[in-house]
């Protein structure tokens, strides 16, 4: 596609359900007008712009400055390998005169509809507008993308363009945007201007009707009921931020502090830096690991890293903090998880670290293989070694487990008797799997690290 979008001014307006309707968790509707700034990036004249939306919104009317423009719009499907029901609505506006290469134009468009997410591919994608919440991600195409008609064109079409937001919210309802300076409400009206830091592209919207508590530098926003979440939650972010600035220094995002806005359970948490949305579950203990592996995204770089190999460091972090907050036999219960998994799918238990993001069992690698991975570093190199090595890595400007081999062999001259060369082979290139998964956690993980240290004299 060769349009791009350099700037959006979106006017949204959130309407749930009203209370008195007989169905609790009817969806409710958004109306946006949406005005795009495009700038014509091929080689060849533009007649007919594209752009996708989601599958049940309807666009109304397409205009420029100078009129309306023909607008047509059909049901089309994403072809994806693993489904074949991605659906979304694509719109075509035809222009009344060419946008020439390098040239720019400003779209308008009006739509609305009902927002119900995207849960017939998965147990993630609920974005909808409740009756107390609407989670509004780019996932789920909530604003108009000129991406082509595949996985990747779509991904790639979260663009780091600026925007501009008003959103109208209901009564009593707090609204958060990811990545964006806020101001008001005043009458129900907040606005947002985009500053370009959320870790993920994309324009990210949360609003419902929140409560908020602090605790020292953390900050959490509840929705009704969820007031005892807000004191896990709360807690756990405490003492999971004061934890890792202790051992890995100041956080190179975030600031320090830690805004957490919470989402309904099963939705999907993700640290998109100036605020962490958070499934608000009712186990403590859970809460505690959560918030904990949310919380460690703050020390992770994330840029250019397609192994997710932020995740690994994440569940090491969480499995660590889980550990000074119950002791060792919280670390072994983490360890034998990530063994437990990695038995269950041999696939990824044998799949090289470094590449992982072109592997089906991406995820089990990223998240089980990563961690054993670095519990074996400490195991070899000590935790306050590892510790040294993840705040160096952290102020890095990052890269996926490759770059992080890289960096791991540069220092790895300064660790006494550590034969860094080979656990870098085996932990991360080889199609092996390089502990024992019929031992005991403890055992096994001191068994994979005798490996990589010089025999005793
Ligand atoms: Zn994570």
């Amino acid at each position: 596609m060769s349009m791009r979008v350099l700037h959006y001014d979106l006017d949204v307006t959130l309407s749930p359900v009203p209370p008195e309707s007989p169905i609790a968790d009817a969806p409710g509707n958004v109306a946006t007008r949406c005005t795009l700034r495009l700038r014509n990036e091929g080689r060849r004249p533009v007649r007919q712009v594209r752009l996708l939306v989601y599958r049940l919104l309807n666009v109304a009317s397409a205009e420029v400055p100078e009129g309306t423009l023909a607008l047509g719009q059909a049901q089309r499907r994403i072809p994806l390998d693993w489904t074949d029901a991605l659906f979304v609505n694509r719109v075509t506006v035809t222009l009344e005169r060419v946008v020439e290469p390098g040239a720019e134009i400003s779209l308008t468009v009006r739509y609305s509809g009902p927002l119900v997410g995207y849960r017939e591919l998965g147990a993630y994608i609920h974005d909808s507008v409740q009756r107390d919440v609407a989670v509004l991600r780019p996932e789920v195409l909530w604003y108009p993308v000129p991406g082509p008609l595949s996985w990747q064109g779509f991904l790639g079409s979260w663009s780091r363009a600026t925007f501009a937001l008003k959103v109208r919210c209901p009564e009593g309802w707090d609204c958060f945007v990811a990545g964006a300076r806020r101001s008001g409400p005043s009458d129900g009206l907040f606005a947002f201007e985009s500053t370009g830091t959320a870790s993920t592209p994309g324009i990210h919207l949360y609003a419902g009707r929140y409560e908020a508590r602090r605790e020292g530098h953390v900050s959490v926003h509840h929705l009704p009921g969820g007031e005892a979440w807000a004191r896990s939650a709360a807690a756990a972010g405490a003492f999971a931020l004061g934890e890792l600035e202790r051992l890995l220094g100041a956080p190179p995002v975030g600031e320090g502090h830690a805004t957490f806005v919470a989402i309904p359970p099963g939705w999907g948490s993700q640290n998109l830096f100036d605020i962490i949305t958070q499934t608000a579950e009712e186990d403590p203990a859970r809460t505690f690991r959560e918030v904990a592996h949310e919380v460690s995204h703050f020390w992770t770089p994330i840029e250019g890293d397609p192994d997710r190999f932020a995740e690994a460091i994440a569940h090491f972090l969480q499995d660590y903090l889980e550990g000074v907050r119950e002791g060792p036999v919280a670390v072994d219960a983490a360890i034998a998880s990530h063994m437990a998994a990695l038995g269950r799918q041999p696939e990824a238990a044998t799949a090289p670290v470094v590449g992982a993001g072109s592997h089906p069992a991406l995820d089990t690698i990223s998240r089980e293989k990563g961690p054993l991975a670095l519990w074996a570093l400490a195991r070899t190199i000590g935790v306050p070694g590892t510790m040294d090595l993840l705040s160096a890595w952290a102020g890095t400007s990052g890269g996926g487990a490759a770059e992080f081999t890289a960096f791991l062999l540069e220092r790895a001259g300064a660790m006494k008797g550590f034969q860094a060369r080979r656990f870098v082979d085996d932990w991360f290139h080889a199609d092996i799997c390089p502990i024992d998964l019929t031992l005991a956690p403890d055992a096994a993980v001191r068994q994979a690290a005798a490996h990589y240290l010089d025999p005793e004299p």
